[in-house]
């Protein structure tokens, strides 16, 4: 199972990751998980992405699909991943595909989550709010940009896997247990 998910800042992906690689025991690959590591230990990587992290702009796609790239031939990947905040870009997209193909695997799934705007507002902005987040990215400015960066760059990563007629969207409005009933169902 090499399953892509995907969706809006907001939309509840991390928690939903961590349930799925629970689930279904394949590892976990956050992309903005292993940025935010780098950035703690302040490694040349770390310094080089902080600034754009905390701008909710995007890494290039060949700093990131390099790490990617990387992690995915590690032997713990060879029964399967679970790819969360990647692809986030069309040419990230093409170039997993290329990686991949390189031996003789393919993405098996790939989970869109759908909220509303409104919804996804609500709960950005409480998060910021609240200042319950460990997050530097979470303020309500830098939460709009990214909105903004997911529309322009990300949903078309969507329209790239419906093509390949592999993308299942799944309602992400309603309790965290609702919703990964519904990614279980397409996770078949
Ligand atoms: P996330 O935790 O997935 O929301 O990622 C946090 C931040 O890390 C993003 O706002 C980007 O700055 C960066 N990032 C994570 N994944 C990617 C990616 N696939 N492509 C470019 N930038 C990324």
């Amino acid at each position: 199972m090499r399953v892509v998910l995907l969706g809006p800042p907001g939309a509840g992906k991390g928690t939903q990751a961590d349930l799925i690689v629970e689930k279904f025991g394949v590892p976990h690959i956050s992309t903005g998980n292993i940025f935010r590591e780098h950035v703690a230990a302040k490694t040349p990587l770390g310094l080089k992405v902080q600034g754009i992290l905390d701008s909710g702009g995007l890494v290039s796609d060949e700093v990131v699909m390099e790490l990617v790239a990387d992690r995915i031939g590690k032997e713990d990947c060879a029964q399967g991943f679970l790819l969360d905040g990647v692809p986030r870009t069309t040419k990230q997209a093409e170039i997993l595909r290329t990686v991949l193909s390189q031996s003789g695997r393919m993405v098996s799934h790939v989970v869109q989550i759908v909220v509303p705007e409104e919804v996804l507002l609500e709960r950005i902005q409480g998060r910021s709010a609240q200042g319950d987040s460990s997050r530097s990215d979470d303020s309500a400015e830098v939460a709009s940009h990214r909105y903004q960066v997911y529309l322009e760059q990300t949903a078309p990563v969507a329209k790239f896997y419906a093509a390949e007629g592999i993308l299942s969207e799944v309602d992400g409005v309603g309790s965290i247990d609702e919703v990964f009933k519904r990614i279980c169902e397409v996770l078949v």
